[in-house]
């Protein structure tokens, strides 16, 4: 069985200029250090908005941190006339580890389909960029208990045209969208389900071991106080973390799974 080392991703949003970025960069590598966090047993990473990605590089380089960054986003295109956008190359230049794609607030706010969140993440592995591919159902969506169908045909559509090669590197994250900043936590069990649905349908598509290699990640209003009982489960490999990423000690918590 492959060993699947937990990720704790910090999605800042739309939060914080480049100057208070690297003030909790490094109020966040205290922390940890404060708390001998052992980056082999939880993998810490950071998202902040494309303008603070330079600053954190910066930050990260000159003191050695183990804390990896990313982008919340990137754009399916390579070059051209894309006014705004920002492509995989460009974040690759900065030190880019992993970008977010398909977040539900890209899709409902800029109306993203699976296709585009398939072509981001085409785009982010053609610059060695892992995409953290998210995915999860709306309340209505919930209420009707369909849940894992409806949430393993996005999947489907969202790794669309990615090798198996990739797809073994690429990162989930079931993020049901009536748990995103609302404080509702999915309990254990709901998080549970969708995840080992996600990881069946893995080895249907692709196979046994590519589904053992793949992280699942749970997100919507994780803190300290439930991390724990979440990540026990056996199909959840780490969390995407909105809200309280922006607290550091809060984050240095979850990030110890307590
Ligand atoms: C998110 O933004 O991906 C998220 C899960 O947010 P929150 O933790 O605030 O619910």
């Amino acid at each position: 069985m492959a060993t699947r080392i937990p990720l704790i991703a910090g999605n800042w949003k739309l939060n914080l200029d480049h100057n208070e970025a690297i003030h909790l960069v490094q109020k966040l590598a205290w922390s940890l250090k404060d708390a001998k966090h052992d980056f082999a047993a939880a993998e810490v990473v950071v998202l902040p908005s494309f303008t603070a990605i330079r600053s954190v590089q910066t930050l990260v380089d000159a003191d050695k941190l183990e804390i990896g960054y990313g982008a919340q986003d990137v754009s399916a295109h390579a070059s051209g006339a894309y006014t705004g956008e920002v492509s995989a190359a460009q974040l690759a230049k900065l030190g880019v580890s992993y970008v977010a794609v398909g977040h539900s607030e890209r899709r409902e706010y800029h109306a993203e389909s699976d296709a585009v969140v398939a072509a981001k993440a085409v785009a982010a592995f053609g610059a060695g960029i892992v995409p953290i591919v998210c995915v999860g159902e709306g309340l209505d969506v919930r209420k009707a208990g369909e849940q894992v169908p409806y949430t393993l045909a996005q999947l489907e559509g969202s790794l669309a045209g990615l090798t198996p090669e990739q797809v073994a590197k690429v990162v989930i994250a079931y993020e049901p969208v009536w748990a995103i900043g609302t404080g509702e936590v999915a309990t254990p069990e709901d998080a549970q389900e969708v995840a080992a649905a996600i990881r069946a349908r893995l080895a249907e598509l692709y196979s046994a071991e590519i589904a053992d290699a793949v992280r699942v990640l749970y997100g919507g209003s994780v803190k300290s106080s439930n991390v724990a009982s979440i990540l026990d489960k056996q199909d959840v490999d780490g969390a995407l973390v909105g809200g309280a990423s922006l607290d550091p000690e809060e984050f240095a918590k979850i990030a110890r799974f307590q």
